[in-house]
């Protein structure tokens, strides 16, 4: 069975990004200024919007609304999980929540195979190197 929560969640996590990267200054508007494929776009269009003063807000807005929404209980399993190294509740979309990284080579074609760890900022200098995996 597909988990729906789950991917909704990603699916919502993954805007958050967007969001975020957006509110950093690249922005996915495509008629802003600070879009972030302008320079493919430059020649056929050019873009109108002033970053700012017609994106933030908007993006601002959005962020909110989605944060209300992965605050439902419904995803309160795919939000909330548990640190790796104290074992209590971590915020995965909080500031005290951090993904420690490590990665394995994989197969013989220099593939390289990823693993995040989640653990709260503070723990994650304990956060143990799995056998056979090295810090990113
Ligand atoms: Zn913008
Ligand atoms: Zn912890």
């Amino acid at each position: 069975m597909i988990d729906n929560k789950r991917e909704e969640f990603y699916f919502l996590t993954e805007r958050l990004q967007e969001i975020d990267a957006a509110l950093e200054g690249n922005c996915n508007d495509i008629d802003c200024d600070k879009y972030i494929y302008k320079y493919c776009l430059k020649k056929i269009h050019k873009p109108v919007l002033r970053h700012g003063f017609s994106c933030t807000l908007s993006l601002k807005r959005e962020k909110e609304a989605i944060m209300r929404i992965v605050s439902l209980t419904r995803y309160k399993k795919c939000r909330y999980l548990k640190c790796t190294v104290c074992g209590k509740k971590v915020d995965s979309l909080g500031k005290e929540c951090s993904v420690v990284s490590f990665t394995r080579p994989c197969g013989d074609k220099g593939y390289v195979e990823y693993k995040g760890i989640y653990a709260h900022k503070k723990c994650k200098r304990k956060v143990a190197v799995p056998d056979g995996w090295k810090r990113w």
